[in-house]
């Protein structure tokens, strides 16, 4: 990387050497002073490619989604956990797995001034995982569910509606292996999708056994990509030898040929797994969610354990994509030094929520909205005002004010397009007598009160309005 931006700067100089050479002659001053100048790296003024900026028009969108998972997850009893955007590098080594395309080709890999190798979390399960452990919560009463939200990122090749910074909401629940957990996580995911007026999902589930059976039907299913080898492409030549369940999931035409007819996980599950996925099937039914069983999907990383999930949009129009999943991870814990946890976890990609509120013409969150203004003339009443706001807003009354401008004319411009129910208004007489003139903007009367009766004098004119209410869903 470093190398790569030392011959892009190089590039660059020479040009404008170049240039400005034909204007200052080698030798002279100012020559001297343009190559000093021009060894300068360029700015570039824009994000790093696959990232993008978040701006201001877009935000109601993310509010809506932030406060919708961080309500469900209270309602469905999660705790809210943050771990650290960096973690240590071999932590996804170890979970992950290698052979994935996570960890072999996606992860932003470095070493720190102190030489630790760390990486920008390129999924959230790991990190929640070794959290679980250091802080020794394995003793906490189990289900430990635990709820977190922020950025991933992956070193991918950026496509539209990809980024290779990108934001997950994500639910884990540690220590409890019976099936109505799965069912659970899926209906959360659910009712999270659906509130936020995106209707139209299917899940695909699968199961995709356990280290007991999976030995079993991974050879089989090794033992068959093998009779066909010539028709896969060059990464699933590959993946055969590192992690073969991922041929199941190849894009490449070829390979889905191939796939259909392989060998399916449901059909070679220990006794066990078959249970917990058959009492998983009742509790989808029972619960009348939307789903299907996709024996190919395998969701490539390497600590999942039976119940692996997806949710999709199934909007004719809309192009079909998928706004998220996850599974069981019976073993992370215990492959991780921890003791032997089941678990299960998901993940929602906000970023496609986000596109999909926008398709469907999904409501996004509206700011409560400043019924009152305060405005102020003179340096005096300047001085009072900041004390009658910080007393308005303990209030509980949202309001705004255009303190920079000197008069009130432009003020009342403002009051004006934002289209408050009540001025306040601190002249410098109101600013002697500490009073404040309270004008009603519907009715146009006013009067003048002082500053012991200015909440309840507002308060009354605002319950007398008709209240603007706004609701969340
Ligand atoms: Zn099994
Ligand atoms: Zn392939």
């Amino acid at each position: 990387m470093a190398q790569l931006s030392v011959k892009k700067v190089k590039k660059i100089s020479t040009k404008k050497m170049d240039k400005k050479n034909v204007k200052a002659p080698a030798g002279t001053k100012k020559a001297a002073k343009n190559a000093k100048v021009q060894v300068e790296e360029e700015l570039l003024l824009q994000t790093p490619r696959g990232m993008r900026d978040i701006l201001p028009g877009d935000q109601p969108y993310w509010d809506q989604i932030r406060r919708v998972l961080t309500r469900i997850s209270l309602e469905y009893g999660f705790g809210r956990i943050d771990t650290p955007v960096v973690e240590y590098a071999n932590l996804f080594t170890r979970s992950v797995g290698t052979g994935t395309d996570i960890v072999d080709k996606e992860m932003y890999i470095f070493n720190t001034k102190g030489g630790d190798k760390v990486t920008l979390r390129p999924e959230f399960t790991a990190g929640i995982g070794r959290a679980y452990i250091q802080h020794g919560m394995n003793v906490l009463p189990k289900p430990v569910k635990l709820f977190s939200m922020g950025q991933i990122f992956r070193y991918d090749r950026p496509q539209e509606g990809r980024y290779r910074e990108f934001w997950q909401g994500n639910f884990e629940a540690f220590g409890e292996q019976d099936p109505i957990l799965d069912a659970q996580l899926i209906q959360l995911a659910h009712r999270v999708v659906t509130s936020l007026g995106i209707k139209n999902i299917q899940f695909q589930v699968n199961s995709i056994g356990c280290p007991k059976c999976r030995k079993e039907y991974q050879n089989l299913l090794v033992a068959y990509f093998e009779s066909k080898k010539q028709k896969l492409c060059q990464n699933c030549k590959k993946r055969l030898e590192t992690n073969p369940m991922r041929v199941l999931d190849c894009k490449e035409d070829k390979c889905v040929q191939v796939s259909t007819t392989a060998p399916q996980s449901v059909d070679h599950l220990c006794i066990e797994c078959r249970v917990h996925f058959k009492s998983l099937l009742e509790y989808l039914d029972e619960l009348d969610l939307p789903y299907m069983i996709n024996p190919k999907l395998v969701r490539g990383l390497s600590y999942y354990t039976k119940t692996v999930f997806e949710i999709w949009s199934n909007d004719e129009e809309g192009k079909k994509h998928s706004f998220g999943g996850g599974g069981r991870y019976d073993y992370l814990i215990e492959s991780l030094g921890g003791e032997h946890t089941p678990a299960i976890g998901f993940g929602l990609g906000m970023d496609r929520l986000v596109a999909e509120m926008k398709r469907v013409h999904a409501k996004s969150y509206i700011e409560p909205r400043p019924r009152v203004f305060l405005a102020q003339l003179g340096d005096l009443a300047k001085k009072k005002s900041l004390n009658v706001f910080a007393e308005l807003q303990k209030n509980g009354i949202l309001t705004a004010e255009s303190f920079g401008r000197g008069s009130l004319k432009s003020q009342l411009r403002v009051a004006d397009r934002l289209g408050v129910e009540i001025t306040l208004i601190i002249g410098q007489k109101e600013a002697l007598d500490k009073t404040v003139i309270v004008k009603d903007m519907v009715s146009g009367t006013q009067e003048t009160v002082g500053y012991d009766r200015l909440i309840i004098a507002v308060k009354k004119i605002l319950k007398n309005n008709v209240v603007v209410s706004h609701s969340e869903e």
